[in-house]
């Protein structure tokens, strides 16, 4: 069995909507996820914010506007008068329970019901409107197979356990529909994947059912060389190992979840990330092998913070190192780079809820340092010990541009930079000119 997740832009319009079926094959048995319709995820963030900070009125005129746009949704989507009516039934439900958080008191358990509306609405409307044009299919409703436990981590046997008996009951249907992002904590509660999750759902959902293939469907044909947001010209891979796909999903290609390639690569099932805009272009395919020597692609993350260490004293003692990854352990708060030497360890992070305290358990060690606004441009490709050169050509790319930190070597991938922000645009597009 396959599975395809469509994202955002292709449920986007009714329109889009429609054309799925162009790229569906109804007569074969495969999971669709999707993601909500575009844009009503950044509505619902709005909503639950307006909630959270006790501004109701804001919160009501928030969800009338996005009712209407669901209101002139439906209208296109449906033409008989009976599955029109089903799927205004459908939105009613939806808005309705938005409005009544209303009544209740108003915590993050009820922001992630907020946000879970946006796949529920897509999957429920699409469901409805198959059955319109006569194709059978059936929902599978993800908060009964998607859990997270206590440290946010999805439970694939989980996911198997609870979907296996669920596919089997129904072998009659071929089209199973799921939400994308939406799963339910360890303490049963609905939550989610994190922004970007459906990407996530669909890896999980492959590698639970030990799919054939997941295809990612999105509006853009494969993962690209650099971001295409930014530099012009960029051009899409045809093949990327599981390594290279994961470090530049984790590094901000945002095409896929920074997670989303793991339970893929675990259960080794083929990614392709494809264009539904154009479904005849070769995409991406994501396996245990790529092309060798080369490299790929460049991707950067911003909102990275780095920490210097300074402690001519201890640096050298066994032990020290450890010592400082404990305090990023008790915090919760993951590395994601680090350089050294004889009297100063650097170190990033993107999470800072616990900056503060991390800092004065550090500064026992030495003195503490802190450089905000930073970027990690992260560039991937098969460059291996025996391999030379790329660092060369890495660095004379960059020669203008003042660098933070520096690390290779970490993996046969990776090649990373730390510059500040403002610095990043020029870095990308310097890069993409001297080494493509
Ligand atoms: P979806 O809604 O289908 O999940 P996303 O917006 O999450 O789509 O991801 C697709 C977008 O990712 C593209 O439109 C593109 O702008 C952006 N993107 C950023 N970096 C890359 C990259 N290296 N390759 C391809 N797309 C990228
Ligand atoms: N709808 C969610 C989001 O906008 C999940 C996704 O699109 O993948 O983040
Ligand atoms: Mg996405």
């Amino acid at each position: 069995m396959k599975v395809l997740k469509f994202g955002g832009t292709s449920v986007g319009s009714p329109a889009r909507m429609k054309s799925l079926l162009d790229i569906i094959d109804p007569t074969e048995r495969q999971i669709v996820v999707l993601s909500a319709v575009s844009g009503t995820t950044n509505n619902l963030v709005e909503i639950g914010q307006a909630y959270l900070t006790g501004d109701k009125k804001k919160a009501i005129i928030l969800i009338s506007a996005l009712k209407d746009k669901y209101e002139l949704f439906i209208n296109e989507l449906f033409t008989n008068a009976e599955y029109l009516k089903q799927g205004k039934e459908v939105i009613d439900y939806h808005f309705a329970l938005l409005n009544n958080l209303a009544n209740n008191n108003f915590t993050t358990i009820e922001e992630k019901i907020v946000l879970a509306q946006g796949e529920l609405l897509s999957t429920t409307l699409y469901h409805v409107y198959l059955k319109e044009i006569g194709v059978p299919s059936a929902l599978l409703p993800a908060l009964s197979f998607m859990k997270i436990d206590e440290d946010n981590e999805p439970i694939v046997d989980y996911i198997t356990e609870k979907i296996t008996p669920l596919l089997d009951k129904q072998p009659e249907v071929n089209l199973f529909i799921t939400q994308g992002f939406i799963c339910r904590n360890a303490f049963g509660e609905i939550d989610n994947l994190r922004r970007g999750g459906s990407d996530y759902t669909a890896s999980l959902i492959g590698a639970g059912i030990r799919s054939e293939e997941v295809q990612i469907w999105t509006d853009i044909d494969g993962m690209h060389n650099n971001d295409p947001r930014i530099v012009k010209g960029t051009q899409p891979i045809a093949q990327l190992s599981f390594d290279e796909a994961a470090e530049l999903a984790y590094f901000g290609a945002k095409i896929l979840h920074p997670q989303s390639v793991f339970p893929a690569q675990k259960y080794k099932i083929p990614v392709r990330l494809l264009n539904t805009m154009d479904p005849q272009a070769k995409g991406t395919l994501i396996t245990n092998t790529s092309e060798k020597d080369k490299i790929k692609s460049i991707a950067a993350k911003d909102g990275i913070t780095a920490i210097k260490i300074q402690s001519s004293r201890m640096l050298l003692a066994h032990g020290f190192l450890r010592k400082v990854f404990e305090v990023f352990e008790r915090y919760k708060t993951s590395i994601d780079m680090i350089t050294t030497s004889e009297v100063a360890v650097s170190l990033t992070i993107d999470d800072t809820t616990y900056l503060g305290e991390i800092t004065s358990e550090l500064n026992i060690f030495g003195s503490v340092e802190l450089d905000v606004n930073h970027t990690i441009i992260c560039v991937v490709g098969d460059f291996g010990a025996e391999k030379h050169g790329y660092a060369a050509r890495v660095l004379e790319a960059v020669k203008h541009i003042p660098l933070r930190m520096i690390s290779y070597g970490g993996s046969d991938h990776n090649l990373s930079l730390l510059v500040k922000t403002d610095d990043k645009v020029e870095t990308l597009r310097s890069l993409h000119n001297r080494l493509f």
